[in-house]
């Protein structure tokens, strides 16, 4: 008799412990899934007419949308920029896009309009000239003037195959600016906030300085490649 009156009880304990188990499954799963906070744009962003770093027809095309006068698009294309050159670019498995965003003002926009010029004239060329021009950027005090005409042709004269005076004329004559504004378009349409924002193919890098991140997305898309 004991034993029937025990039962039910043991039932709703075990009932108890079940749910709660359950719970803390659900809750551990959705920790999980907390924990890539990445979030997914509609289209991947148009990147014909931009620069392509590597295969243009790799698997996975990484966009930055970035400012020369950003301190932290400097940083990320010394820290993180290298390491995803050797490990994805250079085997063909992604092609890399810069976007210009214009956060900081004119200086901004002559820079923009000086590395579009510069990709008009010699695009394999504009590589080294983007860098070379972060390079400039002053480390400690960023928010002084230091993108200027005479900064810019100072830079272009160590790219072999740009045309100083031609580029001179062109950013006097805001011969790019149509790229300029194509790319201020594409900011808009995707709701740039911050400087830089990393786009794996549709999804949106919550830090631009995680790597591990970027990697997992990148692996994921090749996967789906596959
Ligand atoms: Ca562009």
């Amino acid at each position: 008799m004991m034993k029937e009156k025990q039962s039910p009880l043991k039932l709703v304990v075990g009932i108890t412990l079940g749910i709660t188990v359950l719970l803390v499954a659900l809750v551990i799963v959705g920790n999980m899934d907390s924990e890539s906070n990445e979030s997914t744009v509609e289209n991947h962003v148009p990147i014909d007419g931009q620069p392509v770093l590597g295969e243009s027809e790799a698997p996975v095309k990484v966009v930055e949308f970035g400012d020369y006068k950003c301190p932290a698009c400097k940083e990320w294309g010394e820290s993180i920029f290298p390491q995803l050159t050797d490990e994805y670019v250079d085997t063909e498995k992604v092609a890399f896009s810069y976007v210009n965003v214009l956060f900081h003002g004119e200086e901004s926009e002559l820079a923009a309009l000086a590395a579009e010029s510069v990709y008009q004239q010699d695009p394999d060329g504009y590589w080294e000239f983007h860098k070379a021009l972060f390079d400039e950027q002053p480390s400690g005090d960023h928010d002084s003037e230091w993108v200027t005409e005479e900064k810019i042709l100072e830079v272009a004269e160590d790219v072999p195959n740009v045309d100083t005076d031609k580029l001179a004329s062109d950013i006097e004559n805001g011969a790019a600016m149509n790229e300029v504004n194509k790319d201020t378009e594409l900011v808009n349409e995707f709701d740039i906030q911050l400087t830089p924002t990393i786009i794996v193919n549709d999804t949106v890098i919550e830090d631009p300085f995680d790597y591990e991140a970027i990697q997992t997305t990148i692996e994921e898309e090749l996967e789906g490649n596959e």
